[in-house]
């Protein structure tokens, strides 16, 4: 099956007691046992049909053994720290997730979690840290945030294999209809199911899918001891938002290259962040392991231009963290997401104060360019 059918159908396709379309909203924290030890449902921490439905769905999307459903993108990154113990090291790209960062220098290096930084497309310098013997995982972010730098999965992963150390991909950016990480060798994918996956900024919630069943047995010991799963309403939510998927990535791409062609000549704009930008340094290695470009674009405002007044000129756009949803939302990372990142890591990677953020919605393209040139004449100093 196709993954456009897959998305609508899911894994799980509707109700077998009633026939219903949809699955379930099983809203119950516990279950009717037949007898001592003769139950298909124990306890809703432990497994929810309607979350069981969507980690089967997401399980088989991303080609992986099967997935988990947490209560937000965080908790499903927690969830996968937890396979690490004290002692093990773990790299992280130089530019990624604010949130993935803080958690790890914040609280996992208190349980003496370790981990680098190294540049997402230094082999080199990777290979030095693997050599060392005590890295267990390398986290990847393909294209990172907000930066959109590129990995190559498939040699990174052949890598990180020589050295017996898992490859974790958080693909919020891409979503399985574009990216299956799996494919390319990765052992875990993580999403933040708030954005694309559930597209429409009604629920916060994250998804992990491990390749193996070894590992997924142990994320699901991890999830039911730790317990932050995603409940059963937000799960339905999820399912509902994966019908939809492909129909708005699709729009996602067209809208984003269009405001991409656009910003390219605009004299506000000094440069731009866009996976999908011919000129870019990772563009062939994305092309070959994604089929679309998605929607997000970061962009430099120009000397001349104040973009604290453009943002506030928007009308269309909306200011405000988050993304992947259907309504436009632009983002300033330098105070917003990636504020937990420290000021001169930031200033190094390109995080610099005049960075913005854009995720472009599915709005009619020509709305939201209208808005945009609108905001930065507004802007100009
Ligand atoms: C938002 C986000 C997260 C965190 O997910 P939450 O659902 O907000 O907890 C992790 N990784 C990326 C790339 C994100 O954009």
């Amino acid at each position: 099956m196709q993954i456009e059918s897959l998305l609508v159908h899911g894994a799980v396709d509707g109700d077998v007691n009633t026939g219903a379309v949809n699955v379930p909203i099983y809203q119950t924290s516990t279950y009717k046992q037949e007898g001592l030890g003769n139950y298909k449902y124990e306890y809703s921490r432990t497994g929810n049909p309607t979350r069981e439905a969507l980690e089967k769905t997401i399980g088989a999307l991303e080609g992986g053994y099967n997935g988990l459903a947490f209560a937000s993108g965080m908790a499903a990154l927690t969830a996968v720290l937890s396979l690490f113990k004290a002692g093990d090291r773990i790299i992280l790209p130089d530019n990624l997730y604010g949130g993935t960062f803080r958690v790890v220098d914040k609280v996992f290096t208190r349980f003496d979690l370790r981990y680098t930084i190294v540049e997402p497309d230094d082999t080199e310098a990777l290979k030095k840290e693997l050599e060392k013997g005590d890295v267990v995982a390398v986290f990847i972010e393909t294209p990172t945030n907000p930066l959109m730098d590129i990995t190559d999965l498939e040699e990174v992963s052949s890598i990180a294999k020589n050295y017996g150390a898992l490859v974790v991909v958080d693909n919020t950016f891409m979503s399985p209809y574009l990216q299956r990480p799996i494919e390319h060798g990765a052992d875990i994918v993580v999403h933040s199911a708030t954005k694309y996956i559930g597209g429409h900024s009604n629920t916060v919630a994250g998804l992990v899918v491990p390749k193996t069943r070894e590992l997924w047995d142990r994320l699901q010991f991890i999830q039911n001891s730790t317990g932050g799963v995603l409940g059963p309403f937000d799960s339905f939510l999820l399912l509902t938002g994966l019908k939809t998927l492909a129909v708005r990535m699709d729009r996602h791409n067209e809208n984003a290259k269009a405001v991409f062609d656009y910003l390219q000549k605009e004299p506000a704009v000094s440069k731009i962040y866009y996976t999908g930008d011919p000129l870019s340094k990772g563009y062939e290695v994305h092309n070959k392991q994604a089929s679309g470009y998605g929607g997000m674009i970061s962009f430099v405002v120009a000397e001349g231009y104040d973009h604290k007044v453009f943002v506030e000129s928007l009308k269309l756009i909306t200011l405000g963290e988050s993304l992947g949803g259907v309504e436009s939302l632009i983002c300033h990372p330098a105070t917003m997401t990636h504020a937990a990142i420290p000021a001169e890591i930031r200033e190094k990677v390109g995080i610099v104060d005049t960075l913005l953020r854009l995720s472009v919605g599915i709005e009619k393209a020509e709305d939201l360019i209208e808005d945009l040139s609108m905001a930065f004449r507004k802007a100009k100093k």
